[in-house]
């Protein structure tokens, strides 16, 4: 048997953590497995349902590499389907039309509640012929009235329900809509789904729908049912922890990668082991292995892999993300040093791709002002000479090499007999503006010689206007 599993968005919102780590489970038993992976939005919620919530979807299903291999499908497409085995259900006689309002349903189970019962439909029109033919009617499945439904579920064990606890379910409206656990029964048949592998919410749909695949004569497939993900307060992640939407953490400048591996994590593992190539993942992915209790977010985690990332993978695959951020914050790149270069000497020193761009304006662009604190440290009279010396030293540079360049800072507290420092620091805030930045030689060496000597012309000029002022 081939392996076939799906992601069933509803396209109600962005695509979320919650969501994207359940798509990164199937994905992954899919491709464990060398299956097929389905993507199908489920649109039916006509209302809820938006063109941009689709597009959002799809946008973040393809930023973190989970790509279908059978889709997308849409749900609103498919109603003729739907249609056609409720009919047969219903030429079978395993489904009936009732007739009941909403008002009249509604007293039945208030009085129910009453009674201290179940709120339930209680089968009124289930064996009855004496129809009317003036009234709107739903259609209704016949759920068996006897035995239980049972089935193991690959995180939560062995699951049983009781039929007796389980109602008549509308699978038609008065309106003709199928309804939602329907167009899911049908789905998952007609696309072949043999897992089943979605958030834990749906697991009391689970027991109504393998009995709808059995009237149906409908293989059952395997199902795991994923548990909900915290907050770093141990609540529901929602909104007010931040970031939810898949989106916004490339927006934020992680990169798909840590992303990916944050979220196998957060409900999986393998050993202790931390870090996962995707291609890791694949091969040590099982459903099996997936925790049954609620995982709490935690963001120093994914800042952690993030950088982990930043230094690890390919230069040339970092820098093609970090252009999009370049990009975002308006810095133009195309004079000046490589991403990739810069990315080499920065990524130790942020935790994510939007604050390595804005701590690296300087390698493309000239600043305005100098960091305040540190020009009032290190730019004072007592910094010129050092300064102008190493200026000078550094324009009769021949081969612009970070070599070179830590030799002309040597010889210029050589000559004047100072520590490195002296030299270092007022050099560092002239050429970069700010106290802080990699090695000298190498941040130098990105930056064009006549720019690093134009910039200490600046910061000397800087200087003394202090001194006049
Ligand atoms: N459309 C449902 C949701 O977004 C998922 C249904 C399913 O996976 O069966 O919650």
């Amino acid at each position: 048997m081939s392996v076939v599993t799906r992601f069933a968005p509803s396209p109600t919102g962005y695509l979320h953590v919650g969501g994207a780590r359940t798509a990164l489970y199937s994905w992954l038993y899919a491709k464990s497995q060398g299956g097929e992976f389905v993507l199908r939005i489920e649109d039916t919620d006509i209302e809820r349902s938006t063109e941009q919530a689709k597009q959002a979807i799809l946008e973040g299903m393809d930023w973190l590499g989970l790509h279908h291999t059978k889709g997308p499908y849409y749900q609103t497409e498919r109603f003729d389907t739907y249609n056609q085995y409720i009919d047969q259900l219903l030429e079978q006689g395993k489904a009936y039309k009732c007739f009941m309002t909403a008002e009249e349903l509604n007293e039945i189970r208030d009085e129910q509640e009453k009674r201290g019962e179940k709120r339930r439909y209680p089968g009124t029109w289930r064996d009855r012929s004496d129809h009317p033919s003036d009234k709107p009617y739903s259609i209704r499945f016949k759920n068996p009235l006897e035995g239980a439904v049972s089935f193991k579920d690959h995180i939560r064990g062995d699951i049983t329900v009781d039929n007796s606890e389980l109602d008549d379910l509308i699978i038609r409206r008065t309106d003709g809509a199928p309804t939602y656990n329907f167009c899911v029964v049908i789905d998952d048949w007609e696309m072949g789904i043999t897992h089943v592998v979605r958030g834990e919410d749906h697991i009391n749909n689970t027991p109504r729908q393998i009995n709808i695949l059995e009237a149906l004569g409908a293989p059952v497939p395997e199902y795991a049912h994923v548990s909900m993900i915290l907050g770093d307060d141990g609540q529901k992640l929602s909104k007010r922890h931040g970031a939810v939407s898949v989106m916004q953490y490339r927006d934020d400048g992680y990169l798909p990668q840590a992303v990916l591996n944050y979220l196998v994590r957060l409900g999986w593992s393998h050993g202790d082991q931390e870090i996962f190539s995707v291609d890791e993942m694949i091969s040590l992915f099982s459903l099996d292995n997936i925790s049954k209790s609620a995982s709490a977010f935690n963001t120093e985690k994914l800042n952690w892999l993030n950088q982990h990332y930043m230094k690890t993978l390919p230069g040339s695959e970092v820098a093609e993300h970090a252009k999009w951020h370049f990009e975002d914050q308006n810095v133009n790149t195309t004079n000046g040093p490589s991403i990739e270069s810069v990315i080499a000497i920065q990524a130790e020193r942020v935790d994510t791709l939007k604050e390595l761009v804005s701590i690296s304006r300087y390698f493309f662009e000239e600043f305005e002002d100098f960091d305040a604190n540190a020009a009032k440290k290190h730019l004072r009279p007592v910094a010129k000479a050092n300064l102008l010396l190493a200026q000078e030293k550094l324009a009769a540079i021949v081969d612009w090499t970070a070599e070179n360049i830590q030799q002309a800072i040597n010889d210029t507290a050589t000559e004047l007999e100072v520590g490195m420092g002296k030299v270092g620091m007022p050099l560092r805030v002239a050429v970069t503006g700010s106290g802080n930045s990699p090695s000298l030689d190498v941040t130098l060496a990105l930056i064009n010689q006549t720019q690093v000597v134009q910039r200490i012309d600046k910061a000397v000029e800087f200087i003394s206007n202090r001194e006049n002022s």
